[in-house]
């Protein structure tokens, strides 16, 4: 667990996610409303300057850092912002909302470049992905490891002079 500007993240990628989000200038909330079967980890909203898009769009993500289970994640499940209808019937939940309040759910890997999503833009549409929107993602990503690390070691010197501290009292 880290906290990082006031909200407590489950770990470190997640608030690493959180401070790129917070650079790049894309609105973000950390643990959105449920879907039903699906707990999004983060809700995005980024601006869009096309004549034929709304002003911004907007997504439900699934970070996973197995990069194995991206192809499986419900990150997958609402393509367009719809459930998709390639989904086999095995597979498919009765309770699973046939559409989303979001222009598409999204998964997001381990870093930027491992991050897919298709939605309307502009005329058409397609698959999407970080780097389609933030061509500086690499030097951004850096950035935001730097500041979650640092973040990250603050904290645990707190906790360990916390413990320290503690410590010493009980020895009294
Ligand atoms: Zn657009």
């Amino acid at each position: 667990m880290i906290k990082y500007r006031g909200i407590i993240y489950d770990n470190v990628l997640h608030a690493q996610w959180a401070c790129f989000f917070d650079i790049v200038a894309w609105r973000h909330q950390y643990k959105p409303s449920p879907v039903p079967n699906w707990h999004p980890t983060f809700r995005v909203e980024f601006t869009c300057g096309h004549s034929e898009c709304g002003e911004y769009h907007s997504l439900l993500v699934d970070v996973t850092t197995r990069q194995w289970k991206m192809k499986e994640s419900p990150g997958r499940r609402y393509p367009f912002g719809h459930l998709d209808i390639k989904i086999s019937v095995e597979d498919w939940h009765q309770e699973w909302d046939p559409e989303i309040d979001a222009c598409a759910s999204a998964v997001f890997g381990f870093h930027p470049g491992l991050s897919e999503w298709e939605m309307s833009h502009g005329a058409g549409g397609g698959t999407h992905s970080v780097q389609d929107w933030v061509p500086e993602w690499e030097r951004i990503w850096s950035r935001a490891a730097a500041v979650i690390a640092e973040l990250e070691h603050a904290q645990r010197a707190m906790d360990v002079r916390f413990i320290e501290s503690y410590a010493v009292k009980k020895g009294e």
